[in-house]
């Protein structure tokens, strides 16, 4: 019996199984491996502007604390419970292992539609959660960052409502936060520039020049759009990309400074353009070099992998791409390179790990410094995925799971046993 159900839990079970088959784990271990160490819901109401007054579900599920304090984003969005926060906090414990950081992995998320709030409402609904989450996190226990529906600002109340409740400021108890509130530099665009970073290395490896390159990006928040600017800032050709409202495919291209000064004044995609709409399922399924799915899970699916025409996909958001498609994906035999989720946008928790460090020492780095250190990181996992790969004779994703998995029951292990 578990709590943790529902298709992305499920997918994340799924995939554990067959590399827990893969690297012999025996049956007994694995439920230790797998589940949860702690799941928090809380219920978090607040005055809404008309006077009255609304709840919303929230959760926390810190995945394990064998490494060092827990790390992970908070989701704001209709769709979450708690077998999808859970599935995310056990790709963060991988994520974080893959990239040597001494963190678990952990997620949060409240069920909310974050666009319907006022920015009061918002407010009032980020200091509620952070409130009912004081006795779970901490700069040492559990460490917060944004995620989908959630940002800067988001953060920086969160830090506050923490702070106040303390008598004093912990930065440390988030990142993703302001620069001028204890941020570091380069954390909102790290993600988006580490997958960016990440694709130029698979363009070199597979000797295609980023200028005769086309990528399509599905999802223009945080890190759709700075991955979009980052490659088109490389000679890419940005060909397709879609948000919640719209999708645009042009093959002349499509200006991405003219699509984010869009979204900036209008908050999302509608309406930039009448000529080059195209239907969402149908975008993903254009011919493109790189492929880029940069907004919610299980978007690459048994019905469509047969489909793509892409030479890389490269996932930004976590994921995106089901058992199912990974095995078509497998079977088609024309070789699409997959920088997978746990390696692909690992930049945003290693520039948090970097924030964290920063805020704990009260000794700041500059960008070019935290970028440098960055790029770093993700050429050695990289490296580690591609040479595993290889060696064992599995694909990337695989290796990239084996890596995480093994650092964690190596730790484990070694502990022992709590009696
Ligand atoms: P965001 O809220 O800034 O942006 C999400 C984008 O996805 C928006 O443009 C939204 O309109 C779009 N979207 C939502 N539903 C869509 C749909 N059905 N079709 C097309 N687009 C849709 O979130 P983000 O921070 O950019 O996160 C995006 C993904 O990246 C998530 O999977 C998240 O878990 C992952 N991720 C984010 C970070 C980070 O640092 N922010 C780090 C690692 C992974």
């Amino acid at each position: 019996m578990t709590i943790y159900t529902g298709p992305v839990f499920e997918m994340c079970r799924q995939q554990f199984a067959a590399i827990a088959d893969h690297l012999d784990i025996p049956e007994v271990e694995r439920a230790r491996i797998l589940y949860p160490k702690r799941a928090v819901t809380v219920s978090c109401p607040i005055h809404r502007d008309d006077g009255s007054i609304a709840v919303f579900q929230g959760y926390r599920v810190q995945h394990h604390l064998t490494l060092g304090p827990t790390k992970g984003g908070t989701r704001f969005s209709k769709n979450v419970d708690i077998g999808e926060v859970a599935a995310l906090a056990v790709w963060m414990s991988r994520k974080c292992a893959l990239a040597g950081l001494p963190y678990g992995g952990a997620k949060g998320g409240v069920t909310v539609d974050p666009a319907a709030l006022s920015k009061r409402e918002l407010e009032g609904l980020s200091r509620r959660y952070m409130q009912e989450m004081i006795p779970f996190v901490g700069p040492h226990t559990d460490v917060m960052a944004p995620d989908m529906g959630t940002n800067e600002q988001v953060m920086a109340w969160f830090m506050d409502t923490y702070s106040m409740y303390q008598g004093r400021t912990f930065p440390e108890v988030v990142t993703g936060k302001p620069v001028v509130s204890g941020g570091t530099e380069g954390r909102r665009e790290a993600t988006g520039l580490g997958v960016a970073h990440l694709i130029g290395k698979t363009l070199d490896r597979l000797g295609v020049s980023p200028s005769g390159a086309t990528a399509i990006v599905q999802g223009f928040g945080n890190v759709g759009s700075v991955t979009a600017e980052n490659l088109h800032s490389r000679g890419v050709r940005v060909v397709g990309a879609s948000d919640h409202t719209a999708a645009y495919y042009d093959p002349a291209g499509l200006n991405v400074t003219a699509l984010m000064n869009h979204v900036a004044h209008h908050g999302s995609l509608a309406g930039f353009s009448t000529e080059v709409l195209i239907d969402p399922d149908e975008l993903l399924l254009q011919p493109c070099d790189i492929l880029v799915p940069a907004a919610m899970e299980q978007v690459i699916t048994g019905q469509n992998a047969g489909s793509l025409k892409c030479r890389i996909l490269a996932e930004a958001a976590n994921g995106p791409t089901t058992p199912d498609a990974d095995k078509i994906l497998a079977e088609r035999g024309d070789e699409i390179f997959i920088i997978p989720d746990i390696l692909c946008n690992s930049g945003g928790v290693i520039v948090s790990y970097f924030e964290w460090v920063q805020d704990l020492q009260q000794l700041f780095w500059g960008r070019a410094e935290v970028v440098d250190r960055l790029y770093s990181i993700l050429d050695r996992s990289f490296q580690h995925v591609a040479d595993r790969a290889v060696r064992d004779g599995i694909s990337n994703r695989e290796a990239a799971m084996a890596i995480g998995v093994e650092k964690v029951r190596g730790a484990k292990q070694t502990r022992g046993l709590f009696p």
